[in-house]
């Protein structure tokens, strides 16, 4: 009942038990339901501060923070830039912005401002929301000077009575601007609509949706795993959400002690951090309110699964999947028994999949392995200003392309082998080699380079550089290491270097990104 052969579709298990999506924007829908969960319960608390916002807050700070937006200009369909750490006012700012028929776009705080500056190029803020500390890095970026977010929510006029106005903003609406580069090539703005988020954040209060539950977010708000699983998901159902600035382990389990957290989202190099600290974790810390982990965001070894339950015998660690391109996850745990899911779970309601052969394209049955492709609400709907790649990544029937090689069991559990597509993942953070290569490429001592993950304990993978040198050149690992340093964020540094004779490219140019993988774990076996 998970696969139909006739049309080779898969479906997850929840498939006939969801109410259909109301044609609300994200705002409406969200706030309609947390005006019925009580509204003096926190919907967010600031772990370090412990300052909490009730959803009645939650409601207000929206209000005023829309109406201070407007009064600053902010029209439907202007993009709003948001650059911080995460904040307990983040999801209020998300909302404010949304409710005006403005398109609430982010940026990773660690890039650098000319990586910041790309994006303001190709999207176009009227507006940058950011703090005292970042305010320097993107000053000049746009005409108005960036807006600090701290002056900013303490001038508002916050009045508990007035409502959220929501002027005729819809589900075709652009909602979300977030970056991702897809399969291939380099980062590229991933248009959500206000349809695709409420598609996901009714879907993750189905089943996620606990009004006991407590969150702890710990990845990035700035980030679709974050964003969709804290703002959409969490306010649907009316739980709460502790909130970490950053991430630390210690701060992380004082805040799961504290609060009484039941659930944490995170990415595998905390799972690995937590399994690795499991027995001073629980001698220092009260952990028995925490349930369930749920890794995301990259591939979790089984290895580092099973120290994971070993170090910590009440909590059940999950798996969740999902794209930047899909608004959030779309496979998830939930109902699935054990101690740990080496698959990723199964289709959330409303979204289909199909495994397709990497060179026929043909779709096959279970157990064999192929491309994952998706279909349902939560698909984004493009990329911004760029029909030549949305049309690469979804094709006429909808099929939205993972780059993930994966398979389906006939219980309809989800199995990632590997990643096929360009991305390298370091720490689950996005790292795309065609944009490293461009810079690698402007060192006047390399005639070639191609940038391909290379797999590591800590971080997953790190991004490696296969150089080839000018003649004569004696540049060194070292040189090019440093020349990158400078011009990319901590995240997508190279970290390690490979000197070759050429680079495997196809006749039209096009690195051969398989050949050089090849090289490159032949490379490392010989040590
Ligand atoms: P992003 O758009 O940054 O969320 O990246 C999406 C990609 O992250 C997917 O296409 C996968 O390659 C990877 N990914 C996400 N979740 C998982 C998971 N649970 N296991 C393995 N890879 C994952």
């Amino acid at each position: 009942s998970f696969f139909c052969p006739s049309t080779g579709i898969y479906n997850g298990p929840w498939s006939s038990s969801l109410a259909p999506t109301p044609p609300l924007s994200l705002p409406q829908f969200l706030l309609s339901h947390s005006a019925s969960s009580s509204s003096s319960k926190p919907a967010f608390i600031d772990a370090e501060t412990g300052v909490a916002l009730t959803f009645a807050n939650l409601r207000a700070l929206t209000a005023a923070a829309a109406r201070a937006l407007a009064v600053l200009g902010v029209r439907r369909g202007d993009v709003v830039l948001h650059v911080s750490p995460n904040s307990l006012h983040f999801p209020a700012l998300v909302l404010a912005v949304m409710s005006l028929g403005a398109v609430f776009s982010t940026a990773n705080f660690l890039q650098t401002r000319s990586e910041i500056q790309s994006q303001v190029q190709d999207s176009g803020p009227v507006l940058i929301l950011t703090t005292a500390d970042l305010a320097p890095k993107l000053d000049g970026l746009i005409p108005r000077p960036p807006t600090l977010i701290d002056q900013f929510l303490a001038s508002l006029s916050i009045d508990r009575n007035a409502p959220v106005e929501f002027p005729g903003v819809g589900p075709a609406d652009p909602a979300a601007l977030m970056y991702s580069s897809g399969t291939t090539g380099k980062s590229k703005g991933v248009v959500s609509s206000h349809g695709n988020l409420v598609a996901m954040a009714s879907v993750l209060r189905h089943v996620w949706g606990r009004r006991e539950e407590v969150y702890a977010c710990v990845v990035p708000l700035s980030h679709m795993f974050g964003f969709s699983v804290f703002v959409c998901g969490a306010v649907a159902a009316g739980a709460t959400v502790v909130v970490l600035r950053r991430y630390a382990l210690d701060e992380l389990l004082m805040a799961v002690e504290e609060h009484r957290v039941t659930l944490l989202p995170a990415v595998p190099p905390m799972v690995v951090q937590l399994a690795r600290s499991g027995g001073v974790a629980r001698a220092n810390y009260d952990l028995r309110s925490l349930r369930e982990v749920i890794s995301s965001g990259a591939p979790l070894g089984r290895d580092n699964m099973e120290r994971f339950a070993d170090a910590y015998p009440g909590i059940t660690l999950s798996q969740c999947y999902g794209l930047t391109e899909t608004s959030g996850p779309v496979t998830v745990c939930h109902g699935l028994k054990g101690r740990f899911q080496i698959s990723i779970g199964r289709l959330i309601p409303t979204v289909e999949a199909k495994i397709v052969h990497v060179r026929t394209g043909k779709a096959l049955p279970p157990n064999e392995h192929g491309e994952l492709c998706l279909r349902g609400p939560p698909v984004m709907q493009g990329y911004l200003k760029n029909q030549e790649a949305t049309s690469l990544a979804i094709d006429e029937e909808g099929w939205l392309r993972t780059g993930d090689l994966c398979y389906i069991d006939t219980q309809g559990h989800v199995y990632v082998v590997d990643r096929i597509k360009e991305l390298i993942k370091y720490k689950a953070y996005q790292v795309a080699p065609a944009e490293l290569e461009e810079v690698l490429s402007t060192h006047p001592e390399i005639l070639d380079v191609a940038v391909t993950p290379y797999p590591d304990e800590e971080a997953g993978e790190i991004p490696m550089a296969c150089v080839v040198r000018k003649a004569g050149s004696k540049i060194r690992e070292e040189d090019i290491i440093s020349f990158m340093e400078k011009k990319v964020a901590p995240y997508k540094k190279i970290r390690k270097v490979l000197f070759v004779e050429i680079i495997p490219r196809s006749p039209s140019g096009k690195i051969l990104r398989r050949h050089l993988k090849a090289t490159v774990m032949q490379h490392r076996k010989l040590g």
